[in-house]
């Protein structure tokens, strides 16, 4: 039997490749890997929560104030 092409996850597969859980989250979000993603503020050294574009809401707000 095949199993889930995910890295690390050797669960059968259910469809395109995917076991149940990575298939789910990928009809859901278009992406197997997303709640992979780090839930925290990027800044280093900042473990507040994420808030948006990877990071906390103090710093995404000093980020958009930067005129790049
Ligand atoms: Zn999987
Ligand atoms: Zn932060």
């Amino acid at each position: 039997m095949k199993s889930c092409k995910m890295e690390g996850c050797d669960k059968p597969v259910a469809g395109r490749g995917l076991c149940h859980m990575h298939y789910k989250r990928w009809a859901r979000h278009g992406d197997p890997e997303v709640t992979m993603v780090k839930k925290e503020c990027k800044e280093e050294g900042c473990e507040r929560r994420h808030f948006c574009k990877g990071y906390c809401e103090p710093h995404y707000r000093r980020m958009r104030k930067r005129k790049a």
